[in-house]
């Protein structure tokens, strides 16, 4: 395992650096930047292309759903009120690990954190049992860089499903290997807790997704194996991991777009809700590097990143400012950010 992630590290190495350009962005380099990411003959026009199928991935997240909508149908959920809470529990644990760890500080480092927190988001992600963290970070810095073209991975353009987890039941597109290959994942390969996290991927899933949730039920409310089980298997993990893959899909596709009309991505109230403080993709896919994810503080998230700050284990927290975010939503936005209730909405503003 380690040898193959140092060998993709080198690799990507010669290649040149796709991503941090955050820290200079303004609205020309976004403009620059999507104009970019379009030219590579990358169209919307291609919706279907052909690929080989994963049936062991089909087979085990169709199982899953069905016990999951069996679970949700037999699982009493007021037979014990702290089993019930422990799944909302464990919702905002992994959620924690995805979206403050893997995503706003290992693909974007929109924050610096100290050994101390890198190892509860390491332990917190493990928590939500999806791809390594190599994968993840490569897949969403690939997703952010060719946002709904043939180069990312959930590419929007070929509807709800795909994006959602049909992505997640196929061969990638080769557009999406070759970019992904090119993706400079040296920072996190120099982060040693990170590493550790990767090349014990499997064992550290099974602990903290599976192993201590349940444990936890049975030994501290003498809850049975079963109901651990089921509650945390079956119902917990299916919605953590739709929770997340709903960024993907439903902020893609339906909602308002205030801070720029000419991309996919959207704001999305139960994204937001669902995901601890996600569903502010339209804004997030401008300004990927605000630690908030969002213009607005108040999401679980951010403020759980505020408190490790306060602690001295998370720094460097990066915001763009007041002004900057009102330039782009002026010029590019659908109309809909409450600043156009003070003035006038001209529909113009939208070539
Ligand atoms: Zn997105
Ligand atoms: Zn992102």
């Amino acid at each position: 395992m380690a040898s193959k992630i140092l060998s993709t590290d080198s690799k990507t190495l010669m290649k040149k650096n796709l991503q941090n350009e955050e820290s200079l962005i303004t609205t020309k380099t976004i403009d620059e930047n999507n104009k970019q990411n379009r030219s590579e003959s990358y169209t919307r026009n291609e919706v279907w292309f052909k690929t080989e199928l994963k049936w062991i991935n089909i087979v085990t997240l169709s199982l899953l759903h069905l016990c999951f909508i069996y679970a949700c149908f037999t699982f009493n959920f007021f037979e014990n009120l702290m089993t019930t809470a422990w799944i909302y529990g464990m919702i905002i644990i992994a959620g924690f690990g995805v979206t403050g760890g893997v995503h706003r500080f290992w693909t974007h480092r929109s924050y610096k954190a100290k050994w101390q927190l890198r190892t509860i988001l390491a332990a917190c992600y493990a928590a939500a049992s999806m791809n390594d963290i190599f994968e993840w970070v490569r897949d969403h810095r690939v997703h952010h860089k060719y946002t709904d073209t043939d180069a990312d991975p959930h590419n929007s353009n070929r509807g709800f499903f795909f994006s959602h987890m049909g992505w997640l039941m196929m061969k990638k597109h080769p557009d999406v290997i070759r970019r992904g290959c090119e993706i400079d994942m040296s920072d996190v390969l120099a982060d040693p807790i990170a590493v550790f996290a990767i090349k014990y991927s499997s064992i550290l899933k099974f602990i903290f997704a599976f192993l201590l949730p349940m444990m936890l039920p049975v030994y501290a409310w003498n809850e049975t194996w079963s109901r651990a089980f089921v509650s945390q298997i079956f119902i917990r993990y299916i919605l953590v991991l739709n929770f997340t893959w709903s960024v993907n899909s439903v902020a893609h596709i339906w909602g308002s777009r205030p801070y720029d009309a000419h991309i996919n991505p959207t704001e999305s109230l139960f994204v937001n809700c669902a995901t601890v403080g996600e569903g502010s993709h339209n804004y997030h896919h401008i300004f990927p590097w605000d630690y908030k994810a969002s213009e607005f503080n108040g999401s679980i998230t951010t403020n759980l990143i505020k408190f490790f700050s306060k602690i001295g284990w998370a720094y460097d927290l990066k915001e763009p400012s007041e002004e900057l975010i009102k330039t782009v939503a002026m010029n590019r936005g659908d109309g809909s950010h409450s600043l156009w209730k003070a003035v006038p909405y001209s529909a113009n503003k939208i070539e």
